[in-house]
């Protein structure tokens, strides 16, 4: 029986150029020469490549057949500029020959767009699947070329998902068959199988793409399906932070985090990886590993389904500005039957969510990101309750599964924060995190007490850190 296989993702600024790809066969190249394990590379499309080609579909809904020529001619040039510089010249001839062809197609299809002078779903899906086939035929092509035997797999025969253009599906069964069909050869032969990511198609062959940033999601789809040993997330970062960057100088690499933790920390937009996009390899205890393509050694995040094990008690600190307070007061003396159901009733009939909430006996207190409907919710919450509301407020969050297993560990977050007027504290069912509300001016200064608190390392750790780094680049 073949090994577990190992899913290898590399997102856009790891396929830019011809230098980005250079690294990617290093580290392709550094798997290929461990024993074992076969290997499957997804890729995303260039950077800013899946812009451009939708940027070049409304050109075309406007006929703009100047900007989309020379859009064409960019793209194009971009691509085969790559493949001279990475590809020998005996094999760069066919392989232009092939990138070509889907330009050809790119051409046809915006043509059609002008003509009926509309872009529809159907239509955007095809134009950016280009971005992803050409990427992963350049990308196969280099491999190959740098003696990394390696098979070009074309996603749409390999994702079957459901018709719903942009954010299409992925339907398992059929998917996992397709896999099994046009990956399983490749490893067999003892090839690296390249696909790109973001694509699929429904059973009928029609050309879908997952959403924006979908490339994460195809390599858990395909990681899941294969059942990987691992699946690699190669990005421009180290991993996941303990802490935001904007405010903490040298926030620390988060080495392991569970999957429910990443979820929590994903509110808060670290933009690293959407946890949801790695669910389905995470549902099936598939280990998911951030890595970042310009230090390859660097030891990344590991994203496990499973709680974390690392030294440090809490996974990181998150937080998010421009948040607004409003404060919700009975007028009867106590919360009467019915008052939260009412005071839910008022966000949600103005279209607003709400994310942090505490309740007293008499008073309920939430928080908005988006206070653009604040009159109105204010009008109706007052035809029963006193409101109050306060803008420039932040919300700051510890996260971490031993919050949970430790009931002293809450108690030492808030207890870390005191002096600050914390205007609410709350800790819900998950009990993976404890998220306080307090003014946006007290957040810096809050979130370098919890910061040094929960993440403080001995001097000498951090010097170790520094210096086993120096040269490790490749
Ligand atoms: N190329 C696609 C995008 O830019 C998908 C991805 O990169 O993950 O959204
Ligand atoms: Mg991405």
């Amino acid at each position: 029986m073949r090994a577990r296989p190992l899913v290898m993702k590399f997102g856009g600024t790891s396929v830019a150029d011809a230098d980005a790809i250079g690294r990617l066969i290093a580290i392709v190249g550094a798997a290929a020469r461990r024993p074992g394990a076969p290997l499957v590379v997804v890729v995303s499309a260039m950077s800013g490549v899946t812009d451009r080609l939708l940027a070049l579909a409304s050109a075309a809904e406007q006929r703009e057949t100047d900007r989309i020529a020379e859009g064409l001619r960019q793209l194009s040039a971009r691509h085969l500029e790559a493949l001279h510089r990475l590809v020998q010249p005996q094999d760069a001839a066919r392989v232009a020959r092939d990138i070509d062809a889907h330009f050809e197609d790119l051409r046809a299809l915006l043509t059609a767009v002008a003509i009926l002078r509309e872009a529809s779903p159907n239509a955007l899906d095809a134009v950016a699947s280009i971005g992803e086939l050409v990427s992963s035929r350049l990308v196969a092509a280099a491999l190959t070329s740098a003696g990394l035997a390696a098979a070009w797999i074309d996603a749409r025969r390999t994702i079957v998902t459901d018709a719903v253009h942009m954010t299409a599906a992925p339907l398992t069964d059929p998917t996992a068959g397709a896999v099994a069909r046009e990956i399983d050869p490749a490893l067999d032969a003892g090839r690296i199988a390249v696909v790109g990511g973001f694509v699929g198609a429904t059973a009928q062959g029609v050309t879908t793409t997952l959403g924006r940033g979908g490339s994460d999601y195809s390599a858990a789809i395909i990681g899941a399906a294969l059942q990987a040993s691992e699946i690699q997330i190669w990005t421009d970062v180290d991993g996941m932070l303990t802490a935001d960057p904007r405010i903490i100088d040298r926030p620390r690499v988060v080495s392991h985090l569970s999957f429910s933790e990443a979820s929590e920390l994903a509110y808060f937009g670290a933009k690293v990886l959407h946890p949801s996009t790695i669910l389905p390899a995470v549902a099936q205890d598939i280990p998911v590993r951030i890595l970042n393509s310009h230090r390859a050694t660097a030891p990344g995040t590991l994203i496990t389904s499973t709680p974390a094990r690392r030294d440090t008690p809490l996974a990181a600190v998150a937080c998010k500005r421009h948040v607004t307070m409003v404060e919700i007061t009975s007028t009867r003396m106590l919360m009467a039957h019915g008052f939260l159901r009412r005071v839910f009733e008022a966000f949600d009939r103005h279209r607003t969510s709400v994310d942090v909430v505490t309740t007293s006996e008499v008073s309920v207190s939430v928080t908005i990101d988006d206070d653009s409907r604040l009159t109105d919710i204010v009008e109706s919450l007052s035809e029963f309750a006193d409101v109050r509301f306060e803008r420039g407020m932040a919300i700051l969050c510890a996260v971490g599964d031993n919050l949970r297993a430790d009931p002293r560990l809450s108690a030492e977050v808030v207890g870390a924060l005191e002096g600050f007027p914390l205007r609410m504290v709350s800790q819900a069912a998950s009990r993976r995190n404890v998220t306080i509300v307090l003014s946006e001016a007290d957040l810096t200064r809050g979130m370098h007490r919890l910061h040094e608190e929960f993440f403080r390392e001995p001097v000498e750790t951090q010097l170790a850190v520094r210096s086993s780094q120096l040269g490790k680049d490749l």
